[in-house]
């Protein structure tokens, strides 16, 4: 199916309900026709005005002339070993991203990519080391849930649908895109679409803290944030954006956040655990000291190697051992087991495609002595899937 052609028409596919009656209204048409269209789309997984057999044919001949409903295309499909998938969509700019659903018991979860690529170059993470080409539309973010439900069979019975939690952390810096990232988020809670609840929808972020400012103005999900290291001085090395936006500083920004939700959620701090990085007792005893007042729960996401890369994946005793700190000092912690590495999709392994706008990935591959121009190809895949 070639759902990707582009065209100068309105997408209808990337409108939130209130857009999608501003929309109608403007068309002269009841605001009603939003709720009909945003359904047959999300719901049912239709993409063709014809097939919307609840819509006069004249205003479905009136909507062919003037709308289209367009999504990004998907150009491979992996499956493993442990039953995820991984999906490489293409996406207008002509850059590849990445999108992952991990089944549980009792839950699905999607990965989605917000950033063809990132600015931000955190010293572990596969995404940051290949720079950035562009942001998504909101069309090419809701339309990585909507290929999951296709694939998935999740049109087929809205009640027993296979994506129940959504998180946003796939490739790219989900708040550095932040209008797009916020319609489909609104598109992902909207009862009329995905109707996900708010705890199931999870925004990560390595701490913008403009953007986690004004959060609350435009959604109520849930929050990660990408901690990584106790203190200001590690961070900064490895998260470079904490230069600019302190511990403290994102610690506050999100209290506030956390203040405005009026329930009893509380964020969770990622920490990836890096073996002789941030994986020392210490590390632990600091983070439980830091974190004393800020009530949370605890990720640790143990690193997950790629080709660029010369950290380490920590030993299971040292995971154990931070994990056991964390708890002795009252912590609710998890341990994310590493899922779909077999396709390279385990956290912090995602590559897509993308054609940097940075330069940063050629001067990364130059240190590592890689050709730079065999490896901005589809090579980098490769590379890192195996
Ligand atoms: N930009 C956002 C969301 C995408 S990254 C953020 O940084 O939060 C999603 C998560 O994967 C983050 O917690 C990130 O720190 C983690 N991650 C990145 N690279 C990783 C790696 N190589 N191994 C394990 N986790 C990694
Ligand atoms: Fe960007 Fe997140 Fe990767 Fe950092 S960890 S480079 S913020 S995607």
């Amino acid at each position: 199916m070639t759902l990707a052609k582009s065209s100068n028409l309105p997408n209808l596919a990337g409108m939130t309900h209130a857009q999608l009656r501003e929309f109608f209204l403007a068309m002269d048409e009841k605001p009603f026709r939003a709720t009909q269209v945003l359904k047959w789309i999300h719901q049912r997984g239709v993409t063709n005005f014809q097939a919307m057999t609840d819509i006069s044919k004249p205003l479905r001949d009136k909507l062919d002339a003037q709308a289209e409903i367009r999504l990004p295309t998907i150009v491979q499909n992996f499956e493993s070993e442990d039953g995820s998938h991984k999906w490489i969509i293409e996406v207008a700019s002509g850059s590849r991203v990445e999108m992952v659903f991990i089944p549980e018991s009792g839950r699905g979860t999607l990965c989605i990519s917000s950033q063809a690529g990132c600015t931000l170059d955190c010293s572990f993470c596969a995404t940051g080391k290949q720079g950035f080409n562009s942001n998504l539309t909101v069309a090419e973010i809701i339309g990585q849930l909507w290929w999951a439900n296709k694939n998935l069979g999740g049109f087929d019975d809205v009640l027993e649908r296979p994506v129940s939690n959504v998180v946003m952390m796939g490739m790219g810096e989900p708040l550095l895109n932040f209008e797009p990232v916020m319609n489909a988020l609104n598109l992902m809670m909207d009862d009329c679409a995905y109707g996900l609840s708010k705890r199931k929808v999870t925004i990560s972020t390595s701490g913008v803290v403009p953007a986690i400012d004004k959060l609350k103005d435009y959604t109520d999900a849930s929050i990660a944030i990408s901690l990584h290291a106790p203190n200001d001085a590690l961070r900064s090395e490895i998260v470079p954006i904490n230069k600019k936006y302190p511990i403290a500083m994102l610690l506050n920004s999100v209290k506030g956040y956390m203040a405005s939700l009026n329930d009893k959620r509380v964020p969770v701090i990622e920490y990836t655990l890096i073996a002789g990085v941030n994986d020392h007792r210490q590390h632990a005893r600091e983070l439980a000291q830091l974190l004393r007042d800020f009530p949370c729960k605890i990720n640790i996401i143990p690193f997950n190697p790629f080709s660029l890369s010369d950290y380490r994946r920590p030993s299971n005793t040292s995971i154990t051992n931070f994990r056991q700190i964390l708890q002795q000092a009252g912590y609710t912690v998890t341990v994310r087991t590493t899922r779909a590495d077999d396709i390279g999709a385990a956290c912090g392994q995602l590559v897509g495609n993308v054609d940097d706008q940075t330069k940063r990935s050629s001067r990364h591959l130059a240190r590592k002595g890689v050709d730079v121009i065999a490896a901005s190809s589809d090579v980098q895949v490769q590379a890192d899937s195996v």
